[in-house]
């Protein structure tokens, strides 16, 4: 098991940052159709990190609430300047935020481990090879 690491991250415009510690492990791509549309490109890419392990240092995140086919909702943070999406956390508890990988200053280190929602993934986008798919969840 590798260790966490001590990231830090910030929206576009710079007005909201934040630190985690994360665990580069936990690294998932999402192909889903919500995905492809709230972020504007083929997926998003989170890192899965405990809420104790999240920690917003400036700016005060919006909040939306995404309800999922199967009725779950989720809250979306994100810039109220720039509209940039820091997080995805489920309503309920225990908590584990989704925190968007682009965002962080280290993103390099932090590669997806595997793709989910597969059978939503761009018909046209090339395989990654090396990255696992998984048709659901
Ligand atoms: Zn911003
Ligand atoms: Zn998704």
């Amino acid at each position: 098991m590798m260790e966490s690491l001590k990231t830090n991250g910030a929206c576009s415009c710079g007005e909201n940052t934040y630190e985690a510690e994360v665990d580069p492990d936990k690294v998932v791509m999402c192909n889903c159709s919500d995905c492809q549309t709230s972020s504007g490109g083929t997926c998003h890419v989170n890192v899965l990190v405990p809420e104790s392990d999240f920690h917003v240092t400036s700016g005060t995140l919006k909040e939306y609430i995404k309800i999922a086919e199967s009725g779950a909702r989720r809250i979306i943070g994100f810039c109220g300047t720039c509209g940039t999406q820091i997080f995805a956390v489920g309503a309920e508890a225990p908590r584990v935020y989704g925190v968007r990988v682009p965002t962080l200053a280290q993103r390099e280190q932090f590669p997806p481990k595997v793709q989910i929602w597969g059978r939503s993934r761009p018909k046209w986008l090339p395989p990654l090879d090396d990255i696992p798919v998984k048709e659901q969840q």
